[in-house]
């Protein structure tokens, strides 16, 4: 079995890792702001029009969500790609103005994915497990080099690789 590639994930499936806790306090942050927002919004001596609390509450609780959501994006992704889980969802919180969430797109590691026979880490590119050398990526049988599926010839020797990847 071909180990998942990481440009074949899909947003949605990026979306799925979040967990259930960082969208109930999404939701919390969503639905709290506005009446938040209302309550400040009684001390203000220009005496605001209800429009434009309300459209400041909802806008103020999307941020906060949003804001919320990718730090438990990052709190999940941190793992799956080896780094430290708490350290980056503590940066992503509390260095200011969303720049700890920045920082750590632009750090990541490229994703470790796992052997699908043994568990063990493999990096993109592995033909063969290092712990168990289960196949992760069809090889070439006369170089042994990792071809594509779908290749008729090997790149690297020109070998006719159809039936072992077709197999
Ligand atoms: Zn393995
Ligand atoms: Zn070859």
């Amino acid at each position: 079995m071909p180990v998942k590639n990481e440009n074949s994930t899909s947003f949605v499936d990026e979306v799925r890792i979040i967990s259930r806790w960082a969208y109930f306090i999404a939701l919390l942050a969503f639905l709290s702001l506005p009446a938040l927002v209302a309550f400040i919004a009684r001390f203000d001596p220009s005496n605001p029009s209800i429009a434009v609390v309300a459209f400041a509450g909802i806008l103020t609780g999307t941020f906060l969500a949003c804001y919320v959501l990718l730090i438990g994006y990052i709190n999940r992704d941190a793992g799956r790609r080896g780094m430290n889980r708490v350290l980056w969802t503590l940066l992503a919180i509390f260095i200011p103005n969303g720049l700890g969430i920045v920082l750590y797109f632009v750090l990541r590691k490229p994703r470790t994915a796992n052997c699908p026979q043994c568990g063990a880490a493999v990096e993109p590119g592995f033909a063969f497990c290092p712990r168990c050398r289960h196949r992760l990526a069809p090889v070439c049988p006369q170089c042994q080099r990792s071809v594509n599926a779908g290749d008729t010839f090997c790149p690297y020797c020109g070998a006719d690789v159809a039936p072992t990847v077709n197999a």
